[in-house]
């Protein structure tokens, strides 16, 4: 099924809020197709259905904006669990493996800007970091998916830099994945590899009407072949690496300072990141009050044990 554009969206946000649905006035419904690229219909009727329970939690007379942008990081990046305890070695992690991708995105070209970075656990992840395009995206260039490998390893390169080769830990293994999933599609089906050329490999998943059976991972190509996939899906995951590498010891400043805003704030958005990539301490979030708390200071400088979750 396609993904609906940004008029489609303004439709199904208009669908899924006709009454009895109770729509304050304060809520662009344009606005909020625009900045919702990447969803589907169902995230939008989840969406929808989100910040209306939000608004009844909260004995509002009507759903606001503040209802849908809960909403929407509700559906972007699953619920926040914050029965789930972390300890301060952990949130300290955590912080720095967000921050490292956080800050990689940030310098990359033609990168989507990054939307938020949260330690808060949302969903099986201990935390996220958000990216969003600004448009709707119809396909990618080269040099975006390039960025999109160098950004997936700035969580893990974080952790390094920070802790040390020996105390990295699992919480990269679901970059891992993406990060090797899009190079070695570069390389077999999108033809963006220029020693391997416009060719598509492997087994051909673009009729599905003919069954498994059909297209059983036969090789029509020679292990010659095979072997040069193989060291260029490699050859573009070490080179992204490095430079991602490259940026986070250059930024090494920036990294300490977006750490400590999440583990002080816990939360950040693209304006807290602004001030802390133009080399000033960030502001305070917008819903933030001396009421909140900061958590402790964490006083111990060992490294996680144990296993850990997806970060
Ligand atoms: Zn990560």
């Amino acid at each position: 099924v396609d993904m609906p554009d940004v008029r489609g969206r303004e439709k199904l946000f208009e669908v899924h809020t006709k009454a009895p649905f109770k729509l304050d006035d304060n809520v662009n419904l344009a606005n909020l197709a625009k900045a919702t690229p990447t969803f589907s219909g169902a995230d939008i009727s989840n969406m929808a259905n989100e910040a209306a329970l939000l608004a009844a939690k909260q004995n509002k007379e009507t759903v606001d904006s503040d209802c849908f942008e809960e909403a929407k990081d509700r559906v972007m990046m699953g619920p926040e669990r914050k029965s789930m305890i972390l300890t301060e070695e952990q949130k300290r992690l955590t912080a720095y493996h967000e921050a490292g991708h956080a800050i990689v995105g940030r310098i990359v070209p033609e990168h989507d800007p990054v939307y938020k970075v949260t330690i808060i656990p949302r969903g099986r992840a201990l935390g996220v970091t958000m990216f969003l395009p600004e448009d709707d995206k119809y396909m990618q260039s080269k040099e975006y998916l390039l960025s999109r490998i160098c950004t997936l390893y700035g969580g893990r390169i974080a952790e390094q830099l920070i802790n040390g080769e020996r105390n990295i830990t699992t919480g990269a293994s679901n970059d891992i994945e993406v990060a090797t999933g899009i190079a070695t599609n570069m390389v077999t089906k999108w033809g963006l590899s220029d020693k391997v050329g416009p060719l598509k490999f492997g087994e051909d998943d673009s009729s599905p009407f003919l069954g498994r059976s059909a297209s059983q991972s036969s090789k029509t190509y020679s292990d010659e072949t095979s072997k040069l996939i193989d060291s260029e899906i490699k050859d573009i995951i070490n080179s992204c690496y490095e430079r991602a590498e490259t940026i986070l010891k250059d930024n090494m400043d920036k990294l300490h300072t977006m750490a400590e805003a999440l583990l002080k704030y816990e939360t950040i958005d693209q304006h807290q990141i602004d001030d802390i990539m133009s080399g000033a301490e960030p502001r305070e979030p917008s819903d933030w009050n001396d009421n909140n708390e900061p958590p402790k200071k964490s006083t111990k400088e060992s490294s996680i044990k144990g296993p850990a979750e997806e970060l």
